[in-house]
């Protein structure tokens, strides 16, 4: 058999003791060298230690966590999904906080110099460059963006008190990203199924019931309120 067929990779390896190690350490070669390059673009001037400092997280998280992110997108199942080799991301004077724009990602001096310990907004953006998705609504893109960033890299500390009674599950951003951690921990694979929904064009929230046992988006929060003692 080959080491390649998952079923019966245990009899082999048993077969082959030192086999694994090697091809461990073929692995390991293949993807060190197919590392992502990170480009960082610092403005001509008033580049100061806080925004050194930022960028150099920012690169090291980057590279850290695209293939982290790629693993809870299940990235690369879908045809033409091919790991971006380098990502660049620029710090410039702008409103907001930070975007993608389709080639790079951008972030605001301005904000790194009021939150400096914020660099994991990176891996928000992050996702998006790995979703590329078009005509899914914004609320699930953000809100799975949300999700990996808070429930995975931030170990569940989403920093708002969720209210079932006043929120939505389609409120975007961090309240859809702390709903999605919880229908991907009651349906694990969830968030692999909606990825390839959303790439292949499928409904989103139909890809959802589906993959929750005839449970939608509203139902699922109604479930959760459920199961929620009222706070006095
Ligand atoms: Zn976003």
């Amino acid at each position: 058999m080959s080491p390649f067929d998952l079923q019966g990779w245990g009899e082999w390896a048993q077969a082959n003791p030192m086999k694994p190690l090697v091809l461990a350490g073929l692995l390991w070669t293949a993807l060190a060298s197919a590392a992502l390059e990170v480009k960082v673009v610092l403005p001509a001037q008033g580049v100061d230690d806080k925004l050194q400092a930022f960028a150099a997280k920012s690169e090291a998280l980057l590279k850290e966590w695209e293939p982290k992110v790629a693993a809870a997108l299940g990235f690369g199942a879908q045809k033409g999904e091919v790991h971006p080799t380098t990502i660049t991301i620029i710090f410039r004077e702008m409103k907001g906080v930070a975007y993608w724009d389709g080639k790079a990602i951008n972030v605001a001096t301005q904000w790194v110099a009021s939150h400096p310990e914020d660099s994991a907004l990176v891996v928000h953006e992050l996702v998006h460059v790995l979703q590329a998705y078009r005509k899914v609504p914004g609320w699930f893109t953000e809100g799975v963006a949300d999700y990996i960033r808070f429930q995975l890299l931030e170990q569940g500390k989403f920093g708002i008190r969720i209210d079932l009674a006043k929120m939505k599950p389609r409120d975007s951003y961090r309240v859809t990203g702390w709903f999605l951690a919880q229908a991907e921990a009651k349906h694990p694979g969830l968030i692999p199924a909606l990825h390839t929904a959303a790439k292949t064009g499928v409904d989103i929230e139909q890809a959802f019931t589906r993959h929750c046992q005839g449970r939608g988006v509203d139902v699922f929060w109604a479930d959760l309120a459920a199961a929620t003692p009222v706070k006095k």
